[in-house]
């Protein structure tokens, strides 16, 4: 099997799941049911890499308290919120597998088809994207504004992002040693585990609702999530920007010779306020959004260059698993 004459032979473990937490002490006791009871069928070594994404709950002490009965855990307590994106790089830096599997705590994505994704891997795949067939418990509005930013960031993009495909997927030693050799500090995951390609494929599956508690998601957040995926994979925007004002200053030039034969040749001299005012306050406009999205990447390097860690870990845990134990 090509897989196994990877870099990290040495490594012990085959599979790594990574499972970022915020706040989801509600969520874990159903999630390691199940979880155990899929990894019991799999004669595969697998880990579990749990993120406490700086929880205010008891998330840390219960992942602590955790013992399985297959595969082992690593448990990683970030030192505050650094928000999702951060918090799967920290797992990422950490697992160990010669496959890793990124899957979401509250049980969107079931944890059933991991010897599926596992299979494919198998078959030579680097990449294994899972598509969201349904979006369970999501309102329309939810559905079509997703919508509405795969098209936007595919058309922006140069590297595109698989519509409706999230974080839970997976990816081969390869790619993730890939994916954590890059330097940026923004990390948009859904464009960086998109952007170094190798050979992929798609599963599809029915996206469940959350199982316990509400999205950590609100749509301010969504919208900066948006803003990042954009601006960091591509410049379109201020090109588009250029083109734009190119195009108003040529209208502009035909339309001022316009003018000036206008008064010269027919006398007509003060008209238009109305016109005048529309198209003032029209460049005006488009002045400031320039400005506005040059002022975006701007800042987003004024963030690069301080070079500050994406993540900060406080504590680690290891857990070796302990056999004919049940899950707590
Ligand atoms: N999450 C995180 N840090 C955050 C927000 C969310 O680690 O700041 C985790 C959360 O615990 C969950 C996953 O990211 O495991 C997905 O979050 P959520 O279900 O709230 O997002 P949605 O499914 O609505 O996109
Ligand atoms: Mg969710």
């Amino acid at each position: 099997m090509r897989h196994q004459s990877s870099a990290s032979q040495q490594s012990e473990v085959c599979l790594s799941i990574i499972i970022p937490m915020f706040n989801e002490a509600q969520s874990l006791d159903v999630l390691m049911q199940r979880l155990d009871r899929v990894l019991s069928t799999m004669p595969e070594h697998c880990e579990l890499v749990f993120i406490d994404d700086g929880s205010t709950d008891n998330t840390w002490a219960l992942l602590q308290q955790l013992r399985m009965s297959h595969g082992e855990h690593q448990c990683i307590k970030l030192s505050r919120n650094f928000g999702k994106e951060a918090a799967l790089s920290a797992g990422l830096a950490q697992a160990r597998g010669l496959a890793v599997i990124l899957l979401d705590a509250d049980l969107q994505d079931p944890p059933e088809l991991i010897p599926q994704m596992l299979a494919t891997w198998r078959e030579g795949y680097e990449v294994v994207n899972m598509r969201r067939k349904k979006r369970l418990g999501e309102t329309w509005f939810k559905r079509f504004s997703a919508g509405c930013f795969y098209r936007l960031m595919n058309v922006m993009s140069d590297s595109p992002v698989p519509e409706n495909v999230g974080d839970f997927r997976l990816l081969s030693r390869q790619v993730v040693d890939h994916i954590n050799a890059m330097p940026e500090r923004n990390r948009f995951m859904k464009g960086i585990l998109s952007w170094p390609g190798f050979t992929q494929t798609t599963i599809e599956f029915d996206r469940d609702p959350r199982s316990v508690g509400e999205t950590k998601w609100n749509y301010g957040k969504l919208i900066g999530l948006a803003m990042d995926g954009i601006t960091s994979f591509s410049f379109k925007p201020l090109r588009l920007a250029t083109w734009f004002g190119v195009t108003i200053g040529l209208s502009s030039l035909i339309y001022g010779v316009w003018v000036v034969l206008k008064t010269l040749v027919f006398g007509e001299a003060v008209a238009g306020y109305a016109s005048m005012m529309v198209v003032q306050l029209f460049l005006a406009g488009i002045q400031l959004l320039a400005i506005g999205l040059i002022g975006e990447y701007l800042g987003r390097v004024f963030m690069e260059v301080k070079q500050r860690p994406v993540f900060i870990v406080e504590e680690v845990y290891h857990q070796q698993s302990i056999p004919n134990t049940v899950v707590s």
